[in-house]
């Protein structure tokens, strides 16, 4: 594989889920582990976050077999990050139902030298602390791509304000960045993020989409419109998983491409509970369905 390597943070998750078509518990899940399967298909990734002594042997498996390098992933006693989540009837709203950080309550993150030279960096969804932490261990890193959510916005602003000074491209969904700016207005929200660090915005808008933003260039990408929506949990770290795995895949390509390969992988996610549907993806079905994107658009 010529691509560049990505080192991911975030969450190493047991997820438990409740959508109108069936519930899980206890499931794979967390952003780092999302990420870090979509982004397989495209490059190698190498993770940083950590596990209980509960963490199941499935898990470990799972990155075996897509090649994610594990050498950061500290393994400590106590009890693997657990998050829960019920959705709306029509599976556009979300309520957490528990966030127990167990285990990365006191999480000290490092990186071996061999992964301090990555120069794609992915900070996601998790403690802006840690997300911190990591930019400190890579001095190299070209590209810092983050990502955050409301639960973070509302508890720690300013680490998070910190973690956007830092950030060359920033990933958000359009409630939280309405959350994180003040701004319901889209471009409002994006102008205050450009002025907050980032070069690039991508606004996940959900079904409507996403939304790309940099140097005074504006554009609108559409969802894959052919996908059977069973749980939403985890779509937005596939897409990160799929912008960053362009990126680190294609030089040159432009960042549109980028999206629109994002979308299409998370396109998957959505279809099955957790990682069941992701799993299904293969690269060929991923171009696919990014063809019947740009199909779409003007
Ligand atoms: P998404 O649907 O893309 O927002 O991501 C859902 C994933 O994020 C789930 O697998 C959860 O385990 C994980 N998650 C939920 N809340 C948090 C949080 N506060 N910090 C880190 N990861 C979280």
């Amino acid at each position: 594989m010529t691509a560049k390597p990505i080192l991911a943070v975030g969450s190493i998750a047991l997820d438990t889920i409740e959508t109108p078509q069936g519930q899980r518990q206890e499931v794979l899940g967390g952003s780092a582990t999302f990420f870090a399967v979509a982004a397989s298909h495209f490059a190698p990734v190498r993770l940083v976050g950590v596990v209980g002594s509960d963490y199941p042997e499935e898990g470990w498996r799972l990155f075996r077999e897509r090649g994610v390098d594990v050498s950061d992933v500290q393994q400590v006693p106590g009890s693997t990050f657990r998050w829960g989540g019920r959705y709306s009837r029509d599976l556009t709203g979300r309520e957490t139902l528990f966030t127990h950080l167990g285990v990365f309550e006191d999480f000290q993150p490092s990186v071996c030298d061999k992964n301090r030279r990555t120069e794609i960096v992915y900070l996601g969804n998790i403690q802006p602390s840690l997300q911190l932490a990591i930019c400190a261990h890579m001095p190299e890193a070209r590209w810092i791509i983050s990502d955050t959510m409301n639960l973070w916005i509302d508890e720690n602003r300013e680490e998070l304000e910190e973690v956007l000074g830092k950030t060359h491209i920033f990933l958000i969904n359009d409630e939280e960045a309405a959350q994180l700016t003040g701004h319901d207005d889209l471009e409002a929200a994006v102008q205050w993020l450009l002025a907050a660090g980032p070069s690039v915005v991508v606004i996940k808008q959900g079904h409507r989409g996403a939304f790309l933003a940099m140097n005074g260039a504006r554009k609108h990408i559409p969802i894959y419109p052919r996908a059977r929506l069973v749980d939403p949990t985890g779509a937005g770290d596939s897409f990160a998983g799929g912008f960053i795995g362009h990126m680190a895949d294609h030089n040159e390509s432009p960042l549109e491409e980028a999206v629109i390969r994002g979308a299409a992988t998370a396109s998957y996610t959505v279809e099955g509970f957790g990682l069941e549907g992701l799993l299904q993806a293969a690269p060929e079905g991923i171009e696919r369905r990014m063809k019947t994107i740009r199909g779409l658009m003007d």
